[in-house]
């Protein structure tokens, strides 16, 4: 069907690129490691690249191509390759960009596996990594290297919800002629497209608000086709490639992803609105509310503000473990873009191998809880997040 450029919501569901004999309405699973050739030229041909088609899964799969191809319309991705795990969709990507010797220029504020990887598995490489402050963005030039190859960066950031300026970013990138990857995990490509902001790559945890219901792993990236293409070289022959059963369930996931994550941005706000009024809160961080320092930011590059709540207790530590141990209702778990609401506290546990200067750095105050806000009824989560409070 050759139509002219359809709306977000219609592509999410309508972008099917393979249907069997059988005629099936909803794509099928496509459980082959292998495809076979019609002869020995065929063969010969499709080894040699001169024909795009499956030759074995760990290179391509229908299912799998059916999820990038969605994931590429949704971002404004040329190409992309499908991952297990978020973290090998960012591992696999650095690795096949960089060369020994290069250096990133990473915003402080990543997501723990990603600092880990910074800090210790890269420079097994010699890649080094070098990060700023979110309060230091403007000055970013002065710390870009002769080596420096990347940007990186993740907007919201993961637990403390601050937001970094994209098109800035962008624009020092262009002008170095650094790639610029963005891991848009917190805001889906429904609330907000990096690549429009210069972004050459976005990283995709699919595992969170992708799958939305806490079922499978997965990770993608897409974005410029000479990017991908080295991307697509590297995982071809070292194997992280995405199982075709996890991509059949995240294509599907795809088909709600808007109305889903729609309601999961009120939920989310509505549950800011409550914790801003309570009097054990000190502080709420949620990009759409009027106090969030960066709120005319968020407004500008996002089109909600997310589902992940930022609240400081008063008390410190122990008051927000003594808090995730009055939670009733809501889930205590590592997840986040889950239809069930879970609540974490990031000092005693996701960041708890930080050093306390390290974990103010990034704005994780003993007090601070996190909520992914899910889609229960919100007066059922706001009722548990107040008896809890009381
Ligand atoms: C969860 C997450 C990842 C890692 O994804 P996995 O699928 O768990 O490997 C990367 N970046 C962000 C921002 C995440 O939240």
């Amino acid at each position: 069907m050759k139509t002219n450029k359809l709306s977000f919501e219609t592509e999410a569901i309508r972008t099917q690129i393979e249907r069997s004999q059988y005629l099936e309405h909803s794509a099928p699973l496509y459980l082959t490691s292998s495809y076979v050739f019609e002869d020995a030229e065929d063969m010969r041909a499709s080894f040699a690249d001169e024909k795009e088609r499956n030759i074995y899964s760990r290179y391509s799969n229908p299912n799998t191509s059916e999820f990038i191809e969605k994931i590429c319309k949704m971002e404004g991705g040329e190409s992309g390759y499908a991952f297990a795990t978020g973290m090998a969709a960012v591992f696999s990507t650095f690795a096949a960009l960089l060369d020994a010797g290069d250096h990133i220029l990473s915003s402080r504020s990543v997501f723990g596996s990603t600092q880990t990887m910074f800090n210790t598995i890269l420079p097994k490489w010699n890649i080094t990594t070098s990060s700023f402050q979110i309060e230091e963005i403007e000055s970013i030039e002065d710390r870009i290297q002769p080596n420096t190859k990347v940007i990186y960066a993740e907007s919201p950031t993961n637990p403390a919800v601050d937001i970094l300026d994209l098109e800035f970013l962008g624009a020092i990138a262009k002008k170095h002629n650094l790639i610029l990857i963005i891991d848009n995990c917190f805001a889906t490509p429904y609330l907000q497209q990096p690549i429009k902001f210069g972004a050459d790559l976005v990283i995709h945890s699919a595992t969170k608000l992708i799958d939305g219901q806490g079922r499978v792993l997965g990770g993608v990236t897409v974005g410029k086709k000479e990017l991908i293409q080295k991307i697509y070289l590297f995982s071809r022959n070292t194997g992280p490639a995405l199982s075709p059963f996890n991509a059949w369930v995240l294509s599907k996931s795809l088909e709600t992803l808007p109305v889903r994550v729609d309601r999961h941005c009120e939920n989310a706000l509505k549950v800011a609105e409550f914790l801003e009024k309570h009097s054990r809160v000190n502080l709420v961080k949620y990009p759409f509310l009027k106090s969030h320092p960066q709120y005319e930011l968020a407004k500008k590059q996002m089109k909600f503000g997310g589902n992940v709540v930022a609240f400081e207790i008063k008390g410190g530590i122990d008051a927000g473990r003594k808090f995730l141990n009055k939670i009733k209702l809501l889930s205590l778990s590592a997840n986040l873009g889950d239809t069930r609401t879970i609540v974490t506290h990031p000092a005693s546990t996701t960041h708890a191998k930080l050093s306390e200067e390290d974990r103010l750095i990034t704005g994780i105050t003993g007090g601070l809880v996190r909520v992914s806000v899910g889609l229960e009824n919100v007066n059922d989560v706001i009722n548990d997040l107040r008896q809890a409070l009381d």
